[in-house]
């Protein structure tokens, strides 16, 4: 619980006194803090320097959370972007990413996005991560009508099962992401005919919430692998992201210096065989702004069903969906604690679907209507998943910036 504490039994958040917030705010709303936020961005990359990585560029997943004044202070304190949208890409460029700082995945890259792309700062942007054939033939044609050079990296898909939930499982052959390492060497054969596109890397990502590494060094290794055979030597190998993150509170999670020893293990088993050291880099996102953000929602009523307690909440699956979507587990705190008994509590939204649910049989003090709950470390893939559902706005997003003074971000339906 990075940057949480209770102080006389009141939650504490970076400093910042929770109720004093929502006292003049709505809510469901989304509170995330600065401080945090780029220490994690530092801790990743301080982890990255220790391991003798070479010149790592840390391009934060925009997706993981795309809020303005969130990307800006990382932006500042050095980090890239990830991106798969044109709309992540105007985020980043509006809020002062260099754009040779900006790597550009996704399937399906529409000619917008990539002349946008292409358009972005004297050299484009750093890399075109491209996850097929026929886009990096796109890529080449459009290139092509502007008289540029885009700089491009497969994404290979490496036939690897991460162990994750399925549907953020990203590097086997099943699905949809990046290229066969047969493939790649096909068109290499050809690629003198694309006048319009260098080859500056390999990328590869495997899924998200990895909390076991064996799938990613398989990967890197595959990478290695490919680096190897072709000739030319590569700017950079891009590692992806993936790292996950601690939400159960039991430690079994990798930390971000494992993870870097991990990563400089396989590439320096590689570093002989290849003959020079490509840049690293790395696409994390949920691993940065996780811990940075907390969800404050209202009980609006509680109710018995035998011998099940409910606490309807204000917040629903439209504002966060990921205990609906995943399962996946988030700690749910009071924002007062006191002296109720603790009773096995569903944490329940007010959408008209079973699944909007935030914690099932969760113990927790008694809740009665009025009370305020913290749904933790949901700074990554929350906001940015919300949606309009039941025709609700999606909540707002409050920051705590480094000076204390509070940013806030308005929806309107
Ligand atoms: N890079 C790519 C291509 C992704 O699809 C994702 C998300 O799945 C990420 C990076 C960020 O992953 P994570 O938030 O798990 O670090």
């Amino acid at each position: 619980m990075i940057g949480l504490e209770y102080k006389n039994n009141s939650l504490y958040f970076d400093g910042t006194k929770v109720e004093s917030i929502i006292e003049n705010h709505q809510t469901p709303l989304y509170l995330y803090s600065e401080n945090i936020i780029v220490s994690q961005f530092t801790k990743f990359l301080n982890a990255a320097t220790n391991q003798k990585i070479n010149n790592p560029l840390v391009c934060f997943a925009l997706k993981a959370n795309p809020n303005p004044a969130l990307v800006e202070s990382l932006f500042k304190a050095g980090a890239g972007a990830d991106i798969v949208s044109l709309g992540e890409l105007k985020r980043a460029l509006e809020n002062g990413c260099d754009p040779m700082k900006i790597v550009f995945s996704g399937v399906g890259k529409t000619q917008a996005d990539i002349n946008h792309a292409l358009n972005s700062g004297p050299q484009g942007i750093y890399s075109f991560n491209v996850e097929s054939i026929s886009e990096l033939e796109m890529i080449n044609e459009l290139a092509g009508l502007k008289n540029k050079i885009a700089r491009i990296a497969f994404r290979v898909n490496p036939k690897v099962h991460a162990q994750t939930h399925k549907h953020i499982s990203t590097g086997f052959k099943t699905h949809k992401f990046g290229i066969l390492k047969e493939d790649i060497f096909e068109f290499i054969k050809t690629s003198d005919q694309f006048k319009n596109i260098k080859i500056v890397g390999l990328s590869v990502h495997i899924g998200s919430q990895l909390t076991n590494l064996d799938a990613t060094e398989k990967a890197i290794k595959e990478v290695c692998e490919i680096a190897q055979e072709i000739k030319t030597p590569l700017e950079f190998i891009d590692v992806g992201g993936g790292l996950g993150v601690d939400y159960v509170k039991d430690k079994s999670t990798p930390s971000a210096d494992v993870y870097m020893s991990s990563v400089s293990k396989v590439l320096n088993e590689y570093s002989s065989k290849l003959n020079y050291t490509p840049r690293v880099v790395f696409e994390p996102g949920r691993f940065i702004c996780a811990g940075a953000g907390i969800f404050l929602t209202k009980v609006i009523r509680t109710k018995k069903s035998e011998d099940c307690y409910f606490a309807i909440i204000d917040g629903g699956m439209n504002d966060f969906v990921r205990t609906s979507l995943y399962e996946a587990y988030h700690k749910i705190i009071p924002l007062k604690q006191n002296d109720n008994e603790e009773i096995k509590t569903e944490i329940v939204g007010p959408i008209c679907e079973t699944a909007d649910s935030f914690a099932t049989n969760y113990p927790i003090q008694k809740l009665k209507a009025g009370d305020y709950l913290a749904v933790l470390d949901v700074g990554a893939y929350g906001h940015s998943m919300a949606s309009n559902y039941n025709l609700r706005s999606r909540p707002n997003e409050l920051v705590i910036k480094a000076d204390q003074s509070i940013k806030v971000f308005e929806y309107k339906l």
